[in-house]
Parts: C-alpha cells; structure tokens; sequence
C-alpha cells in the first residue's frame, strides 16, 4: 500500500505539470486511476468546552491526542486529513464565557483546524468579541448567507488542496439566528436561506474553481427526513433543495445530537457503536452531538473524481458509563483512555484556574433540585423558572416577572449553590429590562407571550402571575391574587433578549416605558440568592397559576 502510494506521487507530478498549460479551464491535479485517501474530522457544538468535566472526559487536550494520532495514521497510508467545525464554540461554560471563548480558539487552533462555518451562538456577545475571536484563530470562520449592508460579512467558502484533490468547503447558518441570536448585537446583520445562497455558490464554483469535492460545513441543524417542526430547514432540507449529489458531504451542528441512522429513523446509538450517518439525495450528513463528546471521523477513498465513503465513526472523548461495583455506580471509560496533550493540557491550564477561581466560591445552598432541565422546562413551569422570574422582578420593584424557558439552560442540585452554577443555568449574559403597560395592553402582550409553544425555548415562565391559556388565548388572569384591571398601570420584567423581539416576542425596546436596567441576569439571580439562602424549594414550586388547556 505504501509502496503503490510512493511510486504513483512520482507519476502525479509528471502529469500535472504537463496539464497545467494545456487548458485555460481549471485541471484536475489527481492522477488517473490513483486512489487517494481523504479523512474528514468533524466536531460542533463546542459551547464553551475547552477543558474536561469533572469525570474526566472530554476536552480540548485529550481531543489532540486523539486528532494527532489519526493524523498520524491516516498519514502513514499516504492519505490526507481535514477537520471541521459545525460551529457554536461559544456560550455554555462559565470559564469560557468569561474569557470570550479565548481558551477555546487556542486549542483549535493548537488542534489544527482547517475552518468552522459561525453557529447562532457566535452572535451570543457584540460583534467586536466575535472580531476579536476571528483575530484569535488561525483557522477562516466561513459562512455564505451571512449579510451586512447587503455584502458577506465572512468568506463563503474556503479552497484546500489535498494530495492534488481540491475541496471546496461552504459554510452556511441557520436563518434562526435572526429569531434566536442576542437582538441587540444582529440587528444589522441578515441570514439569508442558506439552501438558496448555497446552490447558487455550488454553481459559481463548478464553473470557476472546479472543485473535486464540495463540502458544507453548517450549523442548520439536523431533523429527521426534514421534519423541522418550529425550526428553520436544515440539512436534510439543503441536501434536499440541491441537485442530486452537487454537494458531498454536510459537516453540521446546532440539534446537538450524533446523527446516527438506522434506516429512515434514528438509531439508538450509544457512545462506542457504529454510527451510519444520514444520506439525503446523494449527500452524507453528520453530525458529532456536542461538546466535544466526540470526534467525527470520515474516511473517504477518491479515485476518478469519484468520492467513496469507506467507513465513518464517532469516536468518544474519554466519555465514561455508570456501572455497578458492589452495588454502587462507578464511572467507567467506554474506549482505551486517551491522555491529554501534554502542550494542550499547559497552554490551557492557566485559563481553566483563572476561570475557577472566581467561579467556586458558595453564595448560598438549596433545600432540593432547581429544575432547569431543557425537557422539563421547556414544558412546565418549573421552580427554577419561577425563581429567575421573581429575582428579576424583586430587582426591577415588577408586578410580575416573565422569563424565556430557552434561557434556562441548567438545573440547579440540592446542596452548596456557586456562581459556577448560577452561570451555568443563565449563560447568556442578558439584560433585566422592564415596562410598564395597563392591563389591556398586558392582555395583548400575554396573548402572545403566554401562547408560545411548549417544547421550544420561547415557552415561558412567569412568577407573580396567573392565567389560564386555551385556544391560543389567555383568560382568568390575576396579578398578585388580584383579577387584572384593563385601566390599570403594571410593571413587567422580561429579559433583554425578548424585550427586542427575541424568541418571537413583541417588541417592546421602543415602547415609551421601557426601561432597560443594566443588570445583568446571572448577577441578579446570584444576589437572589445570596439574599435569600438557603433556598426552599417548595416556595417556588408552581401549583396551578398556569393553566393550559
Ligand atoms: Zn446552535
């Protein structure tokens, strides 16, 4: 194998110096029935994960190991390698946030990788720190439907040369992003369809740069046989909307999930299995769940300008099984540990203590779990909803207090509570703002706001309030036991995000009594309960305010 790969570079060479003159159209630089080995790395969904959890697994040094060592083997069989980022490297973990994400930016780039297409959460902090990041990486932040003042605000693809082959990668974002990214800081920005701008750029690039192979790098997310229910289209949709096998491959992000098929459905996949990805009209979709759980690992053959999919794993990151050892639960590794790069581990310590440090220390404790769960609370009200509602109203003197269920991103266990926690529920770092409306202009807001659907992130949780929604309306509603008074003057706090339209939220940063407070939320919620320790659960605990039916 490697004898044939040697005597054969020596025969690509001589021929692609004799093409280079022959044709003013742009020429393949492969050799003719050579069969050349291309791997494809994928992770997406980074939000903040640099360094490992506390059993151990995951992490950007242990990532290196493991994308250094296929490197290294793909290199010996005389193949090449190209990793990618499905995107969303912010927001989720308090010692990254607080650093901008810096942490991570370095191990990409300490990692090697080739490009990341920008996820929603990139447009989480004002434009200026998403500058400051690009600054940061060596490595293009691509994306194709990304527009200001009517211009790509970032290259649309980027060009790579492997062993002669030439891959041609786009990055596409969801349209999402206008409805789920921070209001304040996207403003200007637009995402177009990314199906459109991406069969437009497939064409502009076959008759310029001829691409061997066209990869999309997205962060769409993936739903099954294209049923995105409240979502905007993803990948299955753009392979969909695509003429059959234009594209070779989608690298995707934002469902956070390992996209594992088992015919038409997903498979029950769990870490250390095969994984067959999903393929949509002559292109592969995958996608590495989240967090650096997993590296995505493609390995291709190309020979003849055809490009063969021979295997593909997810392979896990030191991630760790409960079992059973003399009747208690240990944590055990799934797969051979992989160690930590030793240059990775050092380069990124520093930034994890400095992280830390501020972080552990206890402001307070809780008598039981503060339910932040994103299936529980994107559902229910929940105490943990309740709680956040009424700190942000207690700050702002409210009559009542709304807050989005999308913003409660974690439960809070019984026991010591830290910032570390606080931050982890409420990473996003919004605004407390408040208004004061009568209670007619309250019933129009509520229609709205108190009817958004279950199962999504602009579900909502109130404290302070109660009503009953059928119909699409809401009725019977009392504030502070009180049955609403249309003439009447009530103050309401909402976060920042949804005060300027977030989440499909109206608008109310214009309204004449808007007031935005400066607070920002995790502070107020941390102060809460500094104020208010130790915290009882069952005085949170939602009995029957809200009713649905
Ligand atoms: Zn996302």
């Amino acid at each position: 194998m490697k004898l044939k790969n040697i005597a054969l570079s020596a025969l690509t060479i001589a021929i692609a110096t004799g093409c280079a003159t022959a044709d003013q159209q742009p020429q393949h630089e492969w050799t003719q029935d050579k069969e050349y080995n291309l791997t494809i790395l994928h992770t997406n969904d980074n939000h903040g994960n640099f360094w490992q959890n506390k059993y151990g697994e995951r992490g950007m040094a242990a990532r290196a190991t493991l994308i250094n060592n296929i490197r290294a083997e793909v290199k010996a069989e005389g193949g090449s390698v190209l990793l990618l980022s499905g995107g969303d490297i912010n927001t989720g973990v308090p010692e990254s946030d607080l650093q901008d994400a810096e942490p991570d930016f370095i191990g990409m780039n300490m990692i090697g990788y080739d490009a990341m297409t920008l996820g929603n959460h990139e447009f989480d902090n004002s434009l200026d720190v998403l500058a400051k990041q690009e600054g940061w990486a060596n490595f293009p932040f691509i994306s194709a439907n990304i527009y200001k003042d009517g211009k790509r605000m970032f290259d649309a693809y980027k060009i790579f040369n492997k062993d002669g082959i030439k891959i041609a990668v786009i990055g596409l974002t969801t349209e999402d992003t206008a409805k789920i990214g921070n209001p304040e800081f996207i403003g200007e920005l637009e995402f177009r369809d990314p199906k459109v701008e991406a069969k437009a750029l497939i064409a502009e690039l076959k008759a310029t740069e001829n691409p061997d192979v066209i990869i999309a790098a997205t962060h769409m997310g993936h739903y099954l046989n294209g049923d995105n229910g409240s979502n905007a289209p993803g990948d299955v949709q753009l392979a969909r909307y695509l003429n059959e096998g234009d594209l070779d491959m989608i690298v995707g992000g934002h469902s956070q999930e390992p996209v594992c098929m088992e015919g038409a459905e997903y498979a029950k996949f769990k870490p250390g299995q095969d994984c067959a990805p999903d393929v949509q009209n002559g292109t592969y979709i995958v996608q590495a769940h989240e967090w650096g759980k997993y590296v995505g690992r493609a390995d291709y053959t190309f020979k003849n300008g055809e490009f063969t999919l021979q295997a593909y794993n997810l392979i896990p990151v030191n991630l760790k099984k409960k079992i059973k050892v003399d009747g208690k639960k240990v944590r055990v590794l799934i797969q051979d540990e992989i160690a930590q790069d030793p240059a990775v581990f050092a380069k990124l310590k520093p930034f994890q203590e400095k992280g830390q440090v501020a972080l552990n220390i206890k402001i307070g404790q809780s008598d039981g779990l503060l339910q932040g769960d994103r299936n529980v609370v994107r559902n229910n009200q929940t105490n943990l909803g309740r709680l956040i509602a009424t700190a942000h109203m207690q700050r702002a003197k409210a009559d009542f207090g709304i807050m989005n269920s999308g913003g409660v991103r974690a439960s809070i266990d019984a026991g010591d509570i830290t910032y570390k926690d606080v931050l982890t529920v409420q990473p996003f770092g919004n605004i407390i703002t408040y208004v004061d409306m009568t209670g007619a202009e309250v019933m129009d807001y509520l229609n709205v706001v108190g009817t958004k659907m279950k199962d999504s992130g602009a579900f909502a949780q109130f404290a302070g309030i109660s009503m009953t929604v059928a119909n699409g309306q809401v009725s019977n509603v009392a504030i502070a036991g009180k049955d609403i008074d249309l003439a009447k003057t009530y103050r309401f706090t909402i976060p920042s995000f949804n005060a300027a339209g977030g989440d499909g939220y109206p608008k109310i940063t214009t309204h004449s009594a808007f007031v935005n407070t400066g607070y920002v939320d995790a502070e107020v919620l941390k102060e809460y309960i500094e104020a208010n320790s130790p915290i009882n659960v069952a005085d949170f605990e939602p009995k029957s305010e809200m009713v649905y039916n």
